[in-house]
């Protein structure tokens, strides 16, 4: 006979059910296996913490923000915290590279153009010399020499950072979650959560299960906005489509990795305007990458459905002015998403009202490069350690006139 409970509705009655199944409690789970999430997980299961990373797509996808073959790496920021934390990131990644046995990242420089006597450009340059990162400073002269077939925009400077490359992004994203892994670590991908309940034990509600952990960790990039309102919270993120757009070399191998291209990036091609970057032709065979670093608002599931392509035309005006050996319209277009905060500075925190639930978003399109790191701080948060670097750039507190409850 089947025993059945009354004054409890379908639903709550099948979650109690696969709660009782499930009686294993976690030390931590951690929602969205992008390179944040899948960093802090590795991170944890290191520890000997007991994890469980969730995941609402099948891995390997390209439907959030962590996808794609390349991104850049550098210590170019003009900001202090940024250069500190890149000096422990580049460890970290190098030590990954180590213990996954394969090649992460290759050293390619950074060449960095920007208005000569603008406050972002000069900033920038005071904090490569403070903390002593092996730069070149090119003179207007001598560009053409050292950087052939760029033209250096006119009251334009360039500098070289020359520890700056490429990280081969999607091999990266795999290495991380196997060495997650085989440490012991448990991923449950095409789960989508779709509950959050706070408490001294978490209980996270996926279209498939119920789980419950000590502390959780909320990395869903585009989507962090939909998993907090579960916690009564809504941070002021934006989330926009990046068009990723490749241009054909007139002669191939002409901006290639092979032929020592640097990576760059062009410091607010005109007032009001956001920079371009550019990685050298590698992952496809010669086409560069070259991207707006800003796009048009989305809802994350709806990426598609956004067709604005202001962004490439302002891309074919600098490919024409700039970067003469491309064919100026995009060979290749592809997707991916920035999750932006209002200062683009990254969300590394505590929920206010629930202290085991620690908070990683508003990455605003640089947070790659900052993977392990990253991971290891949250990680610190969700064993209630003291974060090994000052976050008080990072908190939530700053957005008090933005950040809601939503209770
Ligand atoms: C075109 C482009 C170029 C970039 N270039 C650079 C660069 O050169 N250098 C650099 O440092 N950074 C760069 N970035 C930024 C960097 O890639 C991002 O900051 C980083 O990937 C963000 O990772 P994430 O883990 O926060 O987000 P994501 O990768 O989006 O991961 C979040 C995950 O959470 C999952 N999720 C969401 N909701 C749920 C749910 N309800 N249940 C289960 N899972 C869920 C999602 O499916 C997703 O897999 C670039 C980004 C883009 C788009």
């Amino acid at each position: 006979m089947q025993v059945r409970r009354v004054c409890v509705s379908e639903e709550s009655y099948e979650r109690e059910l696969k709660l009782e199944m499930s009686s294993e409690v976690y030390d931590c789970i951690v929602i969205g296996a992008g390179i944040q999430g899948s960093c802090t997980a590795y991170q944890l299961a290191k520890n000997k913490q007991k994890t469980l990373l969730l995941e609402q797509f099948v891995l390997p996808h390209s439907r959030g923000s962590s996808h794609g073959q390349t991104r850049v790496i550098r210590k170019t920021y003009e900001e202090d915290f940024y250069v500190q934390m890149m000096h422990e990131s580049y460890e970290l990644w190098a030590q990954l590279e180590r213990e996954a046995g394969v090649e992460l990242y290759r050293r390619t420089g950074l060449l960095v153009m920007g208005p000569e006597n603008g406050e972002g450009f000069s900033r920038l340059k005071a904090t490569m010399q403070r903390h002593k990162i092996p730069t070149v400073f090119l003179e207007k002269q001598e560009f053409s020499q050292h950087i052939p077939n760029v033209n250096l925009a006119d009251g334009n400077g360039a500098l070289i950072d020359t520890f700056a490359g490429v990280l081969y992004a999607d091999r990266a994203l795999r290495a991380v979650q196997r060495l997650f892994q085989s440490c012991g670590g448990v991923i449950k991908d095409g789960e989508k959560v779709i509950d959050i309940r706070p408490g001294a034990e978490v209980t996270v509600t996926t279209d498939s299960g119920v789980y419950r952990g000590r502390s959780l960790v909320i990395t869903a990039g585009p989507w962090a906005n939909t998993l907090l309102r579960h916690t009564g919270l809504q941070l002021p993120l934006k989330v926009v489509k990046i068009n990723v757009c490749y241009w054909k070399e007139e002669i191939p191998g002409t901006y290639s990795v092979g032929q020592s291209f640097p990576c760059f990036i062009e410091m607010e091609p005109k007032e009001g305007e956001y920079d371009i970057y550019g990685l050298p032709s590698n992952e496809y065979p010669g086409l560069m990458k070259v991207c707006y670093h800003m796009g048009s608002e989305t809802e994350p599931d709806e990426r598609d459905k956004q067709t604005d392509r202001g962004d490439i035309d302002i891309l074919v005006r600098f490919v024409t002015r700039c970067l003469p050996g491309l064919v100026p319209v995009p060979a290749v277009v592809e997707s991916c998403m920035y999750t932006v905060t209002p200062d683009h500075n990254f969300v590394l925190d505590s929920h206010p009202t629930y202290g085991n639930i620690i908070i990683g978003a508003g990455f605003s399109g640089h947070g790659f490069k900052f993977g392990p790191i990253i991971g290891k701080l949250l990680s610190q948060l969700a064993m209630g350690q003291v974060p090994s670097h000052d976050l008080s750039p990072f908190r939530i507190q700053r957005f008090q006139s933005h950040a809601r409850s939503s209770l």
